[in-house]
């Protein structure tokens, strides 16, 4: 499982997740916790860092070390599955059904986060969309036929089939423009 590797994913871990200074407040809030007392609930741990992770095709080995290296009650043969399992699909659905991967709104919807934020998690690109939003819609993007033959995750295919071709193109666009310096987030 510490091989696993999915979606091949490769791009480094940002610095940010070992200081929390990112303007994303979600992704602040719940590394500032971490950091703060070595804890931190396992939602923010499954769907802001460990989703983050996932949407922005980050190293699952880094990921993986990131959360041994933070949590107070963090020992690998907990963490690892849960980790390149759960949060990041590494090991490609050996024992979960779908990568657990949501937009902004799902944040917004959740948590308090958002109304923090200078994201706005309901725009997809542009000036002040939310990267978790972009991202979340690329993910899918990049994986339509993978994710579109899983029941779980057929819907959220089906969601992005609606979007016009200009508006997919600006997705694309505004997400590649982001994983080109994920440090700057
Ligand atoms: S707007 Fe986006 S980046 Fe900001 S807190 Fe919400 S989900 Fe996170």
């Amino acid at each position: 499982m510490r091989e696993a590797n999915h979606f091949g994913h490769a791009r480094a871990l940002p610095k940010w997740y070992w200081t929390g200074e990112t303007r994303m407040n979600c992704m602040r809030e719940a590394i500032g916790q971490t950091l703060a007392h070595g804890y931190a609930h396992h939602i923010q741990r499954l769907m802001i860092t460990g989703m983050f992770g996932l949407i922005a095709g980050l190293d699952p080995k880094q990921v993986a070390d990131w959360y041994l290296a933070i949590y107070v009650d963090a020992v690998e043969w907990v963490e690892l599955p849960n980790v390149a399992g759960m949060a990041l699909y590494a090991d490609g659905g050996r024992f979960t059904t779908k990568p657990y991967a949501a937009s902004g709104a799902y944040v917004s919807r959740m948590s308090n986060y958002c109304v923090r934020c200078r994201y706005d998690p309901s725009r997809r690109s542009g000036a002040g969309a939310c990267p978790v939003t972009t991202l979340y819609w690329y993910f899918l993007d990049c994986n339509e036929r993978e994710l579109a033959a899983q029941p779980r995750t057929a819907l959220m295919v089906r969601n992005l089939a609606r979007l016009s071709a200009a508006e997919r193109g600006a997705i694309r666009r505004h997400a590649r423009s982001l994983l080109a310096d994920l440090e700057a987030l």
